[in-house]
């Protein structure tokens, strides 16, 4: 990426950092004229002219700023608590206190200086597909700017920011979360015209507590919005209505939902093989994606389109093209016959739920295999939500049910007295679980596999899919 440009001058007023190497002696010019042009934190991927940021992760790209010269780097920061930078390096490097902050510094700085207007989204589950449902509404109208696939971190949200087009007429942007305060860094940094809360889950239950404290967190976004702001947020969710109401400036607000009150209500919700079909008011409504939860991603894709003022037909033509970032319940038919679900990107109590629901829904399969592994994260009730999944698992639904991982042992242990013997298998191995998948699956079956992102479940559908 290379849209951002400043002079050695500029960086270190924006960064608040001091120049050291080459560039600060002799040649006084110099910090005049040497102009980096986008930032990179990898040295793989950098770009001549860029100006390289190592971050400090489970690898120290302080380690790497020789290849990020090699591959072009014009400038580099250099954190504080770092030994010197290289001595035969000729660029000129930027002393920070912390790397990422001036990551964040810059990215808040162009952003400042950007006609776009930005939507920001968060929430626990749907974050990624409102993005891209929203992203294919508006394109039909302006230029946008989207985050790429899940860089909704503290890392990701200020390199989406500084990737940016001057002309970008919107950027849609999803902001994560872990903990608490990390929402509110993100959308200072974004400063979000149109915010947007998804719904509250339970992720990451286990670092915040309560659901109380999950949606706390969510409404947060609240914090760097612009003064003219809309937000745009589950209507279905009591403790989002209750967070709203206890702000003492609380943003204007468009709500959307299945009950009465909701702004945006759908109803006649309909899923099919090939997706999903609601109705909103009068009108009608399709998107291709399985899951009848997509209809309430959907619903606020549109209210955020309309208050941009995307006309009616747009709308739906977004809608019906719309493609979503891979693993979130893709469907795809093998090779040997079969037909793989693939909703690896992460599990939690309330996506399972959806993807069960889902996959129950779907028709015209000799038998359904349900691959799942463990759900993370959830804190100190962790087994009880697996045993809680375990125990929705309908026999007459799922023929066989093979879990991945200790605390999905759980769910097979729930599950194993109500189906037939020898149709409920736990693993803790990845291949093991394959070789049994593959032994009793039939060209004619659906499989849907899920599990949280740290068991790399899609190694599974890979496999299944090259079988
Ligand atoms: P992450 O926090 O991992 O970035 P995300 O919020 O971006 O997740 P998606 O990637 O859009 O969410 O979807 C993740 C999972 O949540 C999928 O398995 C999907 O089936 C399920 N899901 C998506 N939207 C909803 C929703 N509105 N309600 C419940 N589950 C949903
Ligand atoms: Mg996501």
């Amino acid at each position: 990426m290379r849209t951002i440009r400043l002079t050695i001058k500029e960086l270190e007023k924006i960064v608040r950092g001091t120049c050291v190497g080459a560039g600060v002696s002799g040649d006084a010019g110099q910090d005049e004229q040497t102009v980096v042009s986008g930032v990179s934190i990898d040295s793989r991927t950098i770009v001549s002219g860029n100006l390289f940021i190592p971050l400090v992760r489970v690898k120290d790209g302080h380690d790497f700023t020789r290849e990020a010269i090699r591959g072009g780097a014009a400038a580099a920061l250099w954190q504080a608590d770092h030994a010197d930078p290289p001595e035969e390096a000729d660029i000129p490097f930027i002393r920070v206190e912390c790397c990422l902050t001036a990551l964040q510094r810059l990215a808040s700085h162009y952003r400042d200086t950007l006609p776009v207007k930005v939507i920001g989204i968060t929430g626990s589950n749907g974050k990624t597909t409102t993005k891209d449902m929203i992203d294919s509404i508006l394109r039909t109208t302006y230029k946008v700017h989207k985050t790429k696939g899940n860089l909704n971190s503290q890392i990701g949200v200020p390199l989406t920011l500084l990737d940016i087009a001057p002309d970008a007429e919107y950027a849609v942007i999803e902001m994560g979360m872990s903990e608490r305060g990390q929402i509110e860094k993100l959308s200072q940094l974004a400063k979000p015209d149109i915010a947007v809360i998804t719904m509250i889950g339970m992720s990451h239950l286990s670092t915040l507590g309560s659901r109380e404290q999950i949606a706390a967190a969510k409404l947060e976004i609240v914090s760097g919005m612009k003064e003219d702001g809309v937000l745009v947020w589950d209507g279905d969710e009591p403790l989002l209505a209750k967070g709203l109401e206890a702000m003492p400036h609380p943003p204007r607000t468009v709500s959307f939902g299945m009950s009465e009150p909701c702004r945006y209500r759908a109803s006649s919700v309909e899923a099919d093989d090939g997706g999903v079909s609601f109705r909103l008011q009068a009108d009608q409504y399709r998107i291709p994606m399985l899951g009848k939860h997509n209809a309430l991603n959907a619903l606020a894709a549109i209210a955020v389109a309309e208050w941009v003022g995307v006309p009616g037909e747009r709308i739906r033509i977004g809608l019906e093209r719309v493609s979503v970032t891979g693993m979130r319940m893709e469907v795809t038919r093998a090779p040997a016959g079969y037909t793989v679900i693939n909703d690896a990107w992460n599990a939690s109590p309330v996506s399972v739920k959806a993807a069960l629901d889902t996959f129950a829904g779907l028709q015209g399969f000799a038998g359904k295999l349900l691959v799942i592994g463990d759900m993370r994260e959830l804190g100190a009730d962790e087994r009880e939500y697996h045993r809680d999944v375990g125990r929705m698992l309908d026999p007459d639904t799922i023929r066989y049910v093979i879990t991945l991982g200790e605390l999905a042992e759980d769910i097979a242990s729930e599950a194993a007295p109500h189906f037939p013997a020898g149709h409920v298998h736990a693993f803790l191995e990845r291949d093991e679980a394959l070789r049994c998948i593959l032994s009793v699956i039939t060209p004619s079956d659906a499989v849907l596999v899920k599990g949280s992102r740290g068991l790399e479940m899609e190694q599974i559908v890979f496999a299944l899919l090259q079988a």
